[in-house]
Order: structure tokens, then sequence, then C-alpha cells
């Protein structure tokens, strides 16, 4: 069952993670104490919500996976193509450190990011026991943020890639994600000769204008990476606001939906 519920909380997870005992979950928008436009298990805290609704919310998600607060590492995403490695949680006066993906081979350490269309990539190395969070919009698609995050396994952890588990979560279908002239020129640039399947255009499609799919994009960088075998939620955010928010879909006034892993203890 991708979809599971604890307390009026529900989450999704991947079959291949949990097959491999990697606590995690991508929590929908169920459950929580925010009220309108961020009803209502809102994490994000730079959206207008009320921090002590976001951290009640963030305490729900951890209290979900059965991992503490305490637990939590994360960063001010911010659409580069920079990694973290760490192997201590973020103490709550620490500083965020400014990347897009974040590595840990610790269990100790429950990685977590906020996602209202862009990207969630979970990456899990069963031999080395590293597990990566990443967050890839169209910027971070094009700068190819999930490369450079196998990357830092290998030269980190000594991860092979063929090893990596990776998973492409809940976020926008091409089919609701028009993007224009500027996006398809970086697109075009970025994946040159592979660029046909990214880049779609319909009957629908306005002047100029085409669809770009992100899971497929972000499918081929990890492949283009050595990572053998990705799965793919298939869940688009804008077409499910009951579960998921959709910056896009909601014309930018929304939440922040929260992704978690942690590796399996030893
Ligand atoms: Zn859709």
């Amino acid at each position: 069952m991708p979809f599971a519920q604890v307390d009026g909380i529900r989450y999704f997870q991947f079959d291949s993670l949990q097959a491999l005992g990697v606590r995690h979950g991508i929590f929908t928008r169920r459950g929580g104490v925010s009220p309108t436009p961020w009803d209502a298990l809102n994490v994000g805290g730079l959206v207008g919500d009320d921090a002590g609704r976001v951290l009640e919310n963030r305490r729900r998600t951890f209290q979900a996976l059965d991992c503490p607060l305490e637990s939590l590492y994360d960063v001010w995403q911010v659409h580069s193509r920079e990694v973290v490695c760490t192997d201590e949680p973020r103490l709550p006066q620490q500083p965020h450190l400014k990347a897009d993906a974040i590595l840990t081979d610790q269990p100790g350490v429950t990685l977590f990011m906020r996602f209202a269309d862009c990207v969630p990539i979970l990456l899990y190395d069963p031999k080395r026991h590293v597990v990566g969070l990443v967050h890839a919009g169209w910027v971070g698609t094009v700068s190819k943020v999930a490369a450079y995050a196998v990357q830092a396994m290998q030269e980190q952890y000594r991860s092979a890639p063929g090893d990596i588990v990776a998973a492409i979560g809940p976020s926008i279908g091409a089919h609701h994600y028009e993007v224009g002239q500027e996006v398809i020129k970086q697109v075009q640039t970025a994946f040159g000769q592979d660029v046909s399947g990214l880049l779609v255009r319909t009957n629908g499609t306005a002047e100029g204008k085409a669809l770009l799919d992100l899971w497929a994009a972000n499918r081929l960088v990890l492949e283009h990476s050595g990572v053998r075998q990705v799965e793919l939620a298939g869940i688009c955010t804008a077409c499910h606001l009951d579960d998921w928010y959709s910056h896009r879909g909601e014309n930018g006034r929304t939440g922040r939906f929260g992704a978690l892993v942690r590796v399996p203890a030893r």
C-alpha cells in the first residue's frame, strides 16, 4: 500500500524503500492544525503560517514515523546544486545551510525537506547505509542536483551508483506544468539530444510553450549517474489538491508538505 495513515496523518511510502527497511514518508496535507490556505499539515516556515502551528505539524509528521523531532536535519532550500553531508541533527539555534541535497549514514539523523510541486528524490544505498534527500524544481533539475547527490555518495561514502535505490515523489506532472521560452532553452541546453521526451506539446499547449516532464528529466539524470533502480510515485500534486500542496495549482497561496527519510538502524 503506497499510503499509510496514523491518527489522521496520511503519508506516501515507496515499495522499494519499504522493502529495504528505510523509514520514510512523504506527508500529505491531511491531519494538521493550520487553517486555509495552509490547511492543514503545513511544515513550511516561510509561507506566512504561524510558527507554533508549523512546529506542531512537524511534530506530528515525526511522531507518525516514530522519529524524535530532535533528530531533524534540514537546510535552507534555494534551488541550488549544493550537497550537504551530515553526521548530526541540526540544533534549533544552528543556522540552516543553503543546499538542495542532504546525505547521512547516521541512524540518529532524520533528513527533512519541504515541497509544493518541486520534485522530492529519496536515495538509499543499502550496502553503504546512506540515505539522501533531494529537492529539484525546474532549476534544480536543469542543474542536475540529483547527479551531484549521487556523486557525493560516491565520494563521501564510497557508494557504487549501481547499488543506489532512488525514488521520485509526488510533484507537479507534465500535463500541469506548462513552461515558457526561458525554461525551454535551459532544458534544451542541459539535456541536449535527450530533450525530446522531456518537453511535450499537446493541442492545448500555448504558442511558444511546452509541458516539462520533471519526473522523466530527473529519472534521466539519475540513470546517467549510473543509478539503475528508480521508483516513480507518478502522483501529480496539482491534480490532487486534497492530498498535496501545489504552488502552481493554488497560485502560490499554499503550504509545504514534508518528506522525511532515515537510515535503518543496524
Ligand atoms: Zn496534474
